[in-house]
């Protein structure tokens, strides 16, 4: 049994009466279809409305593709002969203002960038449009938006109507009718004239803003993003505040933070490359003084030492060591992924793999290299076993 719907004439009755056709399920979920209904069913990229069947929460509305009637599928059993239908009108809403912002950004799309509409995509999170193009212009963004805005500002009235097949004839329509038969048309005060059965406001002036947040492409088309009304609101409020707290981080207005950006990026690498110079130097120092101290094995100069370091000192202070001839530097840096990092001088004709090897059975985790500098470890050690590791390595030297 068809369901008489009400909304194609009147998009804001959120409250009705209507008599319970048939108690069935849709889902595994309990159903019910009515006489009449203001309820939304799911479809043309539109979500469908919730709200309450005498109190009962209606969890999705959906089109029986049998015989079209509108299922009202519930969160428990209804029953009733009478139903009271309520219908949630923050999200009606919602869905109303961006539908009309929807056509009317469509319309804008094919004026100002030639960009025709291939689908849409309307959620609680997002509403997308993807369009035929891929290089759109700053300034046709702009012009597209200016245009849309200059509907919604003029207030133009919006007519949802079943034409006859010889007024339909006669339409300049936008998007042509997918469904043989009734063809419902929505005319949005002239500016866009489409075959939709959504549910549309009665002016373009409640829409309030329309914006495209995002645009992005997606092979030969562009997926834009849009916001209109108060998510538009909520979407600059979040925004401005974010920009805010940045300027006043950065003690800049808000257009100079993409330069300060810029400015503390070149600066971080600046001080990146001096630091790194710096540790360099501390590091020729440091071997120097070690290398004052370090007891003489025949031919070379043994350094066996496990360091509280980051690895990346470690290893420059390795290489300043072993910079020098006849060096061993068996060095370690202790920490939660302890390093350690066994070098020797060019002229010093000992392979350090086999002492990293001895090492490691003692902290455990994994290393390897070259004769002359091998390096292994990630795994927990404090200074003290890092320190029995490399002594024990150190041994196999004797
Ligand atoms: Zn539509």
């Amino acid at each position: 049994m068809t369901t008489k719907r009400l909304y194609y004439d009147d998009s804001y009755t959120l409250t009705f009466e209507a008599e319970v056709l048939e108690i069935t399920a849709h889902a595994d979920r309990p159903a019910v279809v009515l006489d009449r209904t203001y309820f939304y069913p799911e479809g043309g990229g539109q979500p469908s409305d919730r709200g309450m069947l005498n109190g009962v929460p209606v969890l999705d509305v959906q089109t029986r593709p049998s015989d079209r009637a509108v299922l009202h599928v519930l969160a428990s059993p209804l029953d009733a002969q009478q139903v009271i239908g309520e219908i949630d009108g923050e999200r009606r809403r919602d869905f109303r203002i961006h539908h009309s912002g929807q056509h009317i950004l469509s319309q804008a799309l094919e004026r100002a960038a030639t960009a025709r509409t291939l689908s849409v995509h309307m959620s609680e999170s997002s509403m997308t449009i993807d369009v035929d193009r891929t290089d759109i212009a700053p300034e046709e963004w702009e012009a597209v938006e200016n245009l849309a805005n200059r509907v919604v500002l003029e207030n133009r009235p919006v007519r949802a109507w079943f034409p006859s097949a010889q007024e339909l004839a006669a339409l300049n329509i936008r998007k042509l009718p997918e469904v043989d038969g009734k063809v419902r048309i929505v005319d949005i005060g002239g500016f866009d004239i489409t075959a939709c059965g959504g549910t549309h406001v009665a002016r373009t002036g409640e829409i309030g803003v329309i914006k495209v947040v995002k645009a992005e492409r997606r092979g030969e088309t562009t997926r834009l993003e849009f916001k209109c009304g108060e998510r538009a609101l909520r979407d600059y409020r979040s925004k401005n505040d974010v920009v805010n707290r940045l300027a006043a981080l950065l003690t800049v207005g808000y257009w100079e933070l993409p330069e300060a950006v810029m400015r503390l990026q070149e600066q971080n690498r600046t001080l990146q490359s001096e630091l790194k110079a710096a540790r360099e130097r501390l590091a020729t120092y440091e071997a120097a003084s070690l290398l004052a101290t370090a007891p003489q094995h025949g031919t070379y100069r043994l350094v066996a030492r496990a360091l509280a370091r980051s690895a990346d000192e470690v290893r420059s202070l390795a290489q300043a060591l072993t910079a020098e001839s006849g060096v061993i530097a068996l060095l370690g840096a202790a920490g939660e992924k302890a390093q350690l990092i066994f070098a020797r001088s060019a002229d010093v004709p000992i392979d350090v793999q086999p002492l990293l090897k001895k090492a490691l059975e003692l902290i455990g985790g994994r290393g390897g290299g070259r004769p002359n500098m091998a390096q292994g470890g990630g795994v927990s050690a404090d200074l003290d076993q890092v320190q029995a590791a490399i002594n024990a390595a150190a041994a196999l030297l004797a």
